[in-house]
C-alpha cells in the first residue's frame, strides 16, 4: 500500500514560494533591518535618524527598518486586511532584531490609540495588536486605555505644522499606575510628532518617567546610510 505523505501547503507571505516559515529565507535575507546594536539599542544615537524625527520628550527609539519593502507591505496587510500572520511576524522580528539580553525592558507597553470613530469603522487597532504580541514575548503588561483620542483630522492628510496643532489637543493620557519606564508602541513613525506629543503629556504628569518609542518602520526623507545587514 502506497502511503501518501501530506505536505502542509505553506507559502512565503511575501513571495509565495514554498516556505515552512511565514517568510522564506530569501525574503528575510533581502530585508534591510536596522542593526540596533550599532547604536547601543537607541536609534536616536544615529544622527540621520535623530535629525529627521521630532524627539523633545522621549528617551529611546527602536525600529525594525525603513518604511520600504517588506515593512510597507506587511504593515499594509496588517492595517487594512487584519492579516494576523503579518502582525505575528512583525512582533517576532521586533523582539528578535531590536533586543538582546542587555536591553533595558520597560515596565509596560502602551499602544498608540486610534480615534474612536476610526476604530468603529475599522474595528482594529494595529498598534494594540502589535503591543499585545510583543508584550507576551517579553513578559510585560500592555495597557490599552492609557490614552484617548478625541475627534481630529487624519494625520496623514496634514502638513507637519498642522499635525502638531491637530495633535496637541487630540489626546488625553493617564497611566493606570506609577511606572518608572514605559514604551509607546506604534506601527509607523512618519515625523515623530505623535510619539513626541504623547511622551510630552506623560512627562507632564510624571516628570521622571523614561519613555521609549517602539515602531516597526520609519519613513525616512533622507535615506539611511548604515550597516543594515544582520550578520550572524
Ligand atoms: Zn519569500
Amino acid at each position: 500500500m502506497v502511503q501518501i505523505m501530506r505536505v502542509p501547503n505553506l507559502a512565503c507571505l511575501l513571495c509565495h514560494q514554498y516556505s515552512p516559515a511565514t517568510v522564506c529565507d530569501f525574503c528575510k535575507f533581502d530585508t534591510r533591518f536596522i542593526l540596533q546594536l550599532n547604536y547601543y539599542g537607541n536609534l536616536l544615537r544615529y544622527p540621520v535618524i535623530s535629525k529627521q524625527f521630532r524627539h523633545t520628550a522621549y528617551d529611546g527609539l527602536l525600529a525594525l527598518g525603513e518604511y520600504a519593502w517588506p515593512f510597507d507591505e506587511l504593515i499594509h496587510r496588517m492595517k487594512f486586511h487584519r492579516c494576523l500572520a503579518s502582525i505575528d511576524l512583525l512582533a517576532n522580528w521586533f523582539v528578535e532584531q531590536c533586543m538582546d539580553e542587555e536591553t533595558l525592558l520597560p515596565d509596560c507597553l502602551l499602544p498608540v490609540p486610534v480615534h474612536f470613530q476610526r476604530f468603529l469603522h475599522r474595528r482594529f487597532n494595529q498598534s494594540a495588536q502589535l503591543a499585545k504580541r510583543i508584550g507576551a514575548k517579553i513578559q510585560r503588561p500592555v495597557f490599552y486605555d492609557w490614552a484617548s483620542r478625541k475627534y481630529g483630522k487624519a494625520q496623514h492628510t496634514l502638513s507637519k505644522a498642522d499635525r502638531l496643532l491637530n495633535l496637541r489637543s487630540a489626546f488625553s493620557v493617564a497611566l493606570p499606575a506609577s511606572f518608572h519606564h514605559v514604551a509607546i508602541v506604534d506601527d509607523v513613525m512618519t515625523t515623530g510628532v505623535t510619539a513626541d506629543v504623547l511622551a510630552k503629556q506623560l512627562r507632564a504628569q510624571h516628570p521622571d518617567l523614561i519613555v521609549d518609542i517602539w515602531v516597526m518602520a520609519l519613513t525616512c526623507k533622507t535615506p539611511l546610510r548604515y550597516r543594515t545587514r544582520c550578520v550572524d
